[in-house]
């Protein structure tokens, strides 16, 4: 992995680099508690309605999972919580099946795995991050209006769509320049800071902090990430975010959030696309974790749709979701780290509101209101 250009910028990105390692000893001391091995945890919510059919249904589709899966603990039947996209995908974020609808744009009043993860462990906002693929919608799984828990301990959010585009790009040449901001420049700059970090106490609200996201900021926009183009560049964008994110910030946790397998309604070949090369964005992801010799034995990853899609095409030769079908209402998670049992399927039903206790579980946090079980036949 190449994630940053070595050119007239080198010393400023690696000056961040400096800036951006934290001591080892204080990882080390919040590492303990749970007493595993995992001390990362990236759970990728794949969605947009993903069926089974075309991941480990489809051999090649997916050889990012497959190998995944084969070192790690596949579930081949989780109970989706419901139908619709948003409620659906919170659902997997709270442990708590949560009726929403597909539109609906608001805070739920139960709180998020970022927020036992923040709370429990008494991290910094640095730690526990999420990285959404577009719209405003997606923010709102950052944390929940729970009086107990709430903003405080909210994850930052990152959405690569809206932040890491080209229109930004422009910035960094005058950055990269001792001139001062146009018009034009301070106002992006401003709306650029503005997209990341937007919970009280978020990262941006800190001045050490501060320094080191507009270094992040510049990584991005100097590692091709606004440059990514192709039918799933939102969620591609999403998966580089926080593929940069872990290697230069070392979270705790970061959530990552998919949505353009919904082309599905309009194009069953966009769909299968999309889940295409969003595995491979998952394969580059994987790889940064193993090369990276802080990452490589002590990071969890998890994935799974919210929920799959109907059993027949639709009359535009697309898939919706709405059919009642096996097809919509069961998807797999595939699960991968130093803690897990390797190369096993569980045939068991399982539900997508196990993901949030399990994780908890696993760094040593409790889910104080989250309502699935944890998952079994999980470790070694
Ligand atoms: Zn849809």
């Amino acid at each position: 992995m190449q994630p940053f250009v070595q050119d007239r910028r080198q010393f400023m990105v690696g000056a961040s680099l400096a800036a951006l390692a934290l001591p080892a000893a204080a990882r080390a001391t919040l590492a303990q508690a749970s007493g595993r091995k995992t001390r990362h945890v990236v759970l990728v919510a794949f969605a947009g309605g993903v069926r089974t059919r075309e991941t480990f249904g489809s051999p090649g589709n997916v050889p990012t999972l497959e190998a995944l899966a084969k070192e790690g603990v596949l579930y081949k039947r989780v109970k989706s919580s419901n139908l619709g996209h948003f409620g659906a995908a919170l659902s997997i974020f709270t442990g708590i099946s949560e009726a929403r609808g597909i539109r609906e744009n608001a805070r739920g009043t139960d709180p998020t795995l970022f927020e036992y993860v923040r709370k429990d462990l008494g991290l910094a906002a640095s730690d526990v991050w999420i990285s959404t693929s577009g719209g405003a919608q997606q923010t709102n799984y950052s944390y929940g209006l729970h009086p107990d828990y709430g903003a405080r301990y909210g994850a930052n959010t990152v959405d690569g769509d809206g932040l890491f585009n080209a229109e930004f790009k422009s910035i960094l040449e005058t950055w990269g320049r001792p001139k001062a901001l146009s018009q034009k420049e301070a106002e992006l700059y401003a709306r650029l800071r503005g997209a990341i970090g937007s919970t009280p106490g978020g990262a941006l609200n800190n001045l050490e902090n501060s320094a080191r996201i507009e270094q992040y900021i510049l990584q991005e926009l100097t590692s091709g990430t606004a440059d990514i183009r192709g039918a799933n560049a939102a969620d591609a964008k999403a998966i580089r975010v926080a593929r940069n994110l872990l290697v230069l910030f070392k979270p705790k946790l970061v959530g990552i959030v998919l949505q353009q397998a919904d082309a599905a309604h309009g194009s069953f070949n966009g769909y299968v696309e999309i889940i295409r090369r969003n595995d491979e964005a998952l394969g580059d992801l994987w790889r940064a974790i193993q090369g990276d010799p802080q990452l490589r034995d002590s990071t969890t990853v998890i994935v799974l749709p919210e929920f799959g899609r109907d059993a027949d095409l639709n009359s535009r030769r697309g898939l919706d979701h709405g059919d009642g079908s096996n097809d919509l209402e069961y998807v797999t998670a595939t699960c991968w780290g130093p803690d897990f049992a390797k190369n096993r399927v569980v045939e068991d039903d399982v539900q997508a509101i196990d993901v949030c206790p399990s994780v908890c579980e696993l760094l040593g946090v409790n889910a104080a209101k989250a309502r699935g079980k944890k998952l079994p036949r999980l470790y070694a």
